[in-house]
């Protein structure tokens, strides 16, 4: 596998690291302090065409390739987790299973405005009762007419607050378990949801958490992606694209955390020496910088397979898995080396211990990326015998 960049992949990794240099890691900080929605830079995002990164031209996206996508996602991540998962929701949850699994009617309608930063999508799946266990949900759209009535309650929306378009993911047969499930696009302009509690969260605070609530809600049968049952496959697929994206953004987080270390280190004195210059911290820094170029070999060895129309779905986990461990190792490991100063909030080391944490929870827990990669791994080798 080739991975070297082409001339397009550099550009946009020089334009994403200038972004985030510039617009992001200066006001990082203060979004998370304030817990507020990064307003101003998701729509600067939306100017250089990373709301819609690998949306087709004709739809109204920038048409670049996934590695692209990743490479942006690292770059705006490592300037802030927040605006950080804002994109990749958008892009991967909402955008992707449009282009996917829509007809050309249902992408001229959404891609435009939601690659160009008009609207904001969510991508609605887990419920109070369910979430690893994604077959288990509750809410229903049960048709009349030409319409879904949709009934229930999705918890942990990100982008809840904000979003004015949900890909929702519920139950048309209620009577059936994967088999019974459809997607929906869900335009709250047509079909106004409600937002129910917004959640106070350890980290990435400038992006919202709320769940969405839908009593009697009428969806236009026409606003189904994919058939009738399909909507099983569309959320699971959808996941094996995000958490390339997911994995991208532990990356970003581990490589900021890891830079501030770094400079640390080569200030702080102790024992009349510059602390980098012991042992014990040179090897953390040596196993930190070398997690961080795996996992990033993870990711790009995930989107490539996906660019290229390869079974992408284990490399995706193993992707994920990996940079969200990593990540939590790498911030953990950059809080030690600021000591006390790590521990409070004149540093931002203790905020990027708390942006990776999520990391290993949502788009599939750690544990639920062990199982699929177990599974597929299986597959494989039951295939060869
Ligand atoms: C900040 C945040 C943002 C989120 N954004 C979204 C979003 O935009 N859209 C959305 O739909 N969801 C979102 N989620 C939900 C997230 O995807 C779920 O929290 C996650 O999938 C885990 O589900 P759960 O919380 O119900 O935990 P559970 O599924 O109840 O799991 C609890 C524990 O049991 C383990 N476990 C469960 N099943 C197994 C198994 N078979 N084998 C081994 N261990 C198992 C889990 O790994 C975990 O450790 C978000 C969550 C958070 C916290």
């Amino acid at each position: 596998m080739e991975f070297a960049l082409n001339d397009t992949q550099e550009m946009i990794q020089q334009t994403a690291r200038r972004f985030a240099d510039q617009e992001l890691l200066p006001v990082a900080a203060a979004i998370d302090k304030a817990g507020a929605f990064p307003e101003a830079q998701v729509r600067k995002l939306a100017a250089l065409g990373f709301l819609g990164v690998a949306v087709e031209e004709r739809f109204g996206g920038a048409g670049l390739d996934v590695l692209s996508y990743a490479i942006a996602m690292e770059e705006v991540s490592r300037g802030c987790a927040s605006t950080g998962v804002i994109m990749s929701v958008n892009n991967s949850l909402v955008c992707d299973p449009i282009q996917r699994y829509g007809d050309d009617a249902q992408r001229k309608r959404w891609l435009g405005p939601l690659a160009r930063g008009e609207r904001l999508g969510c991508f609605a799946l887990s419920e109070p009762g369910s979430g690893s266990d994604a077959a288990g949900m509750r809410t229903t759209a049960l048709r009349d007419g030409d319409a879904y009535v949709v009934n229930g309650t999705k918890n942990w929306i990100t982008n809840g607050k904000e979003a004015d378009l949900c890909v929702l993911i519920v139950h048309t047969d209620p009577s059936e378990r994967h088999k019974g499930i459809s997607a929906l696009v869900v335009d709250r302009r047509e079909s106004p949801y409600g937002i129910g509690k917004v959640e106070d969260k350890l980290g990435i605070k400038g992006s919202s958490t709320t769940s969405l609530v839908f009593e009697d809600l009428r969806v236009p049968v026409a606003n189904r992606l994919g058939e009738e049952g399909d909507g099983f496959k569309v959320a699971m697929s959808t996941l094996d694209g995000g958490r390339i994206g997911i994995a991208a953004q532990a990356l970003g987080i581990a490589r900021i955390a890891f830079e501030e270390a770094l400079a640390y280190s080569r200030e702080r004195e102790a024992f009349g020496k510059k602390i980098g210059d012991f042992g014990a911290i040179r090897e953390m820094l040596a196993d930190m910088a070398t997690e961080i170029d795996a996992a990033r070999l993870l990711i790009w060895q995930a989107a490539v397979a996906k660019d290229e129309g390869q079974a992408y779905g284990k490399l995706s986990a193993m992707a994920k898995l990996y940079a969200s461990e990593m990540s939590a190792r790498v911030t953990h490991k950059a809080l030690q080396i600021h000591g006390g100063y790590g521990y409070v909030k004149e540093y931002n080391a203790e905020r990027h211990v708390r942006d990776a944490r999520i990391t290993e929870i949502y788009e599939g827990t750690s544990e639920i990326q062990r199982l699929v990669i177990a599974r597929e791994t299986q597959r494989e080798l039951a295939a060869k015998a």
